[in-house]
This record gives structure tokens, sequence and C-alpha cells, in this order.
């Protein structure tokens, strides 16, 4: 029962929680605002933030450069700027792209002479990062409540995980009304990442109560929204959607994640696959390959039965959800289980996989 909880980041929800709470917008004289091309704006973040800067006097510069699975060079020229025009803060406005890629900015701005893998050497990134503000435009990655920041390498081939202890937003806003804008597709592939994030997190023999409470109560949240394939979002379901997949952010900074996060991966950097859909495709793979050992049995008993449903179901229907269906040649399917063989993430499921299993599964699914 004894566990540790560290949680630096003051989450503030609600509709109109921006506006509510503008003073704390004040975290120094100029913010670097880091974006996509449209999230910000489509969502209305902008809308609200822009005249709240304005009015408190605090100037800003937007970079809204940053693309899906975010290049680690991107964020380094985004530091770059940061830098040049005296930043102070940070505010990442979008998806898990915008908000992972502000978690890495900020410590570029704050290290303008360091070249970009060496963010990952603490020693080098001494200053500490700049603060960051997050506010979500998806219901999916839990970005927002926790210090990961996934980024991809200059070859285009590989995600590393970036963290810095200063790399928790300090506030994080979350108003489900800037997650009304993103598409239906888009929306499942988050919330199926989100429920990801839950189970994976409640197998991890890292667990705690609280990353326990946090995968229970978002599983219970989110399948039975899944599970009605709507064709439209009510404000309702948005809302469970945006606090469930904060609940799941806090739950892997407690455990990190499972296996079906890197056998994902190069779905996502090779073929295209949202990130929310490709870790779906092993869900089934997961629960059945868990199901084999004596705690995954348990726990995965126990998720089942908060998400509302049965093991069965959500073995079949988790990878039917993420519609990808792909034919790969042995020479392609090698090419994609060499480049996620290593991952750490292998290690952190009552069930491990060997490189053989994972050529094995990548065959069952995608052999010609
Ligand atoms: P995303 O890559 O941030 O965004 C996907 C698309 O949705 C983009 O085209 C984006 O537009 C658009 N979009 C975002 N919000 C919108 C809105 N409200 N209305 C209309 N369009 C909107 O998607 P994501 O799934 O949230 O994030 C995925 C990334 O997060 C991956 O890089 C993944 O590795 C990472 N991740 C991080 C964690 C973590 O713990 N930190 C966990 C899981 C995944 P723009 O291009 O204009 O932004
Ligand atoms: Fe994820």
């Amino acid at each position: 029962m004894n566990f540790t909880f560290n949680f630096p980041t003051r989450l503030i929800s609600g509709e109109g929680c921006l506006t509510a709470n503008a003073d704390l917008l004040a975290l120094g004289r100029h913010a670097l605002i880091v974006t996509g091309r449209s999230s910000a704006k489509r969502s209305g973040v902008l809308d609200d933030l822009l005249p709240l800067l304005d009015a408190a006097g605090i100037a800003y510069t937007v970079f809204d450069r940053i693309t899906e699975n975010p290049p680690i060079l991107t964020c380094h020229a985004g530091g770059q700027i940061g830098h040049e025009v005296g930043a102070d803060f940070v505010i990442g406005i979008g998806g898990g792209s915008p908000l992972d890629a502000a978690k890495a900015i900020a410590a570029f701005a704050a290290n303008p002479a360091i070249a970009p893998e060496e963010i990952y050497d603490a020693e080098k990134r001494a200053v500490p990062s700049l603060p960051i503000i997050a506010i979500p435009t998806t219901a999916g990655t839990g970005s927002e409540a926790n210090p990961y920041s996934i980024l991809t390498l200059p070859d285009g081939l590989r995600k590393k995980t970036f963290t810095a202890p200063e790399s928790w937003p300090r506030y994080s806003f979350l108003d489900p009304r800037y997650t009304a804008s993103l598409p239906v597709a888009a929306t499942v592939s988050c919330a199926l990442d989100a429920f990801a994030h839950a189970i994976e997190s409640y197998l991890s023999a890292k667990s705690t109560v609280v990353s326990e409470q946090m995968a229970l109560w978002t599983a219970g949240q989110i399948w039975p929204i899944l599970a009605a394939r709507p064709t439209e979002y009510t404000p309702a379901m948005r809302e469970s959607l945006l606090y469930a997949a904060t609940a799941a952010g806090i739950a892997i900074s407690i455990t990190g994640t499972g296996f079906p996060h890197p056998l994902g991966y190069s779905l996502t950097l090779l073929d295209g696959v949202p990130h929310g859909r490709a870790c779906a495709v092993f869900d089934g793979d997961y629960i059945i390959c868990n199901a084999r050992t004596e705690r995954g049995a348990a726990r995965l008993a126990e998720f089942a039965r908060a998400a509302g449903t049965d093991l069965d179901t959500l073995a079949r229907e988790l990878p039917a959800l993420s519609e990808v269906d792909f034919r790969f040649t042995e020479a392609q399917i090698a090419e994609r289980v060499e480049l996620i063989a290593g991952a750490k993430n292998y290690a952190n499921s009552p069930y491990v996989l060997s490189k053989d299993e994972i050529y094995a599964i990548y065959r069952a699914h995608f052999a010609k």
C-alpha cells in the first residue's frame, strides 16, 4: 500500500476556466506560444487567450510549426526562437504533439547552445527549462498531466522520450469546449490512446493506489462512449473523455506504458497511423498475452469490470476500432519490428514479449 505521489501540475477544469483564472497566466513577461498549424485557432483557444495576454500586458510570440509526432529538430528551432525573442515562459496549445513539443522547446530556450540530441543529457542541459502552461485541444495523450515529451529523432524513424523535473506543466487548463472541433475519427484515436494508457498502467508492476484509481476511473468513463461508436460527440461526452484522458496521463506519470505503445510506433512513423489507433491494433495481443499470467489475469478482469464489459469484448473490439488493415511483405515486417525491438516498455507488463513473439504478432496482423 506504500506509495509516493509527486504531482506538481495544477489542473484547472471547466468551461471558461482559462478566462476565469487569467491571473495565473502571469508566469512571465513574454510567452512563447507553441502550437500546430491550425488547432489553436480551430479550437478557439487563441481567441480566448490573446486578449487575456494583451490585457495583462504580457508580450507573446506564436511558434506554430509543430507537426504530428513532433520532430526534435523543429523543437530545437522553436527553442532558438524562444531564446531570441526573450521568452520567459511557454504556453503549449494543441494535442499531444504541441504539448510534448512545448516541454522540449522550454528546455531548448533555456539552453540555446546545446545540440538537438543533447537535450537528453541532464549535464549539458544545465539550465532549468522555462515554466510551461498546457492547454489541451484533444482528449488522449494526458501530456497536460505528465512530464513526458515524445520526440521524433532526426532519422524520422524512431521516437525517444525526453523528460526533466521542470517538464511538468505549472498549470493545465482543461476546457472540454476546446476539443469540440476535433473530427470524429481523431476523437476515437485519442480516446483509444487514453484507454491504452489506462490498461497498460493498471497492469504495470509500478502501479500504486493512485495510478490504479485513475486507470479504473478512466476505463469506466471511456469504454461506454467508445463502445457506442457515436457519430457525433455531445459536450457531456467531450467532458468525460477529456478528464479521463487527463486521469490516464496521471496514471502513466507513475507507471509508464506497456507494449502496445512501442509496437505501435512503427505504424505511426512509417505508415502514418495516428498514435491512438496504432496502439489499439495491439491491445488484443496485450490482453491475450497478459491473461496468461496470474497478475495479468486478475488485473484484466478488474479492469474489464470497471469498463463495464468483459475481456473478450475488449480484446476483439479495441483492435477493430483501430480500423488499421495493412498487408506487409516479410521484409517490411522485419523493418518495422527491428525499429521497435529495443524499447524499455516491454519490461513494463506482467507478460514480457520476446523478439520472436513480436515478429509473430506482426505477422499475424499483417503478413501477405
Ligand atoms: P496531435 O498529433 O497533437 O494532433 C493530431 C491532429 O489533430 C493535428 O492535425 C491537429 O492539428 C489536430 N487537432 C488537434 N486539436 C484539434 C481540435 N481541437 N480541432 C481540430 N483539430 C485538432 O494528436 P494527439 O493524438 O493528441 O497527440 C499525439 C502525440 O502525442 C504523439 O506524438 C504521441 O507520441 C504523443 N503522446 C504523448 C504522451 C505523453 O504522455 N506526453 C502520451 C501519448 C502520446 P494541428 O496540426 O493544427 O495541431
Ligand atoms: Fe500514448
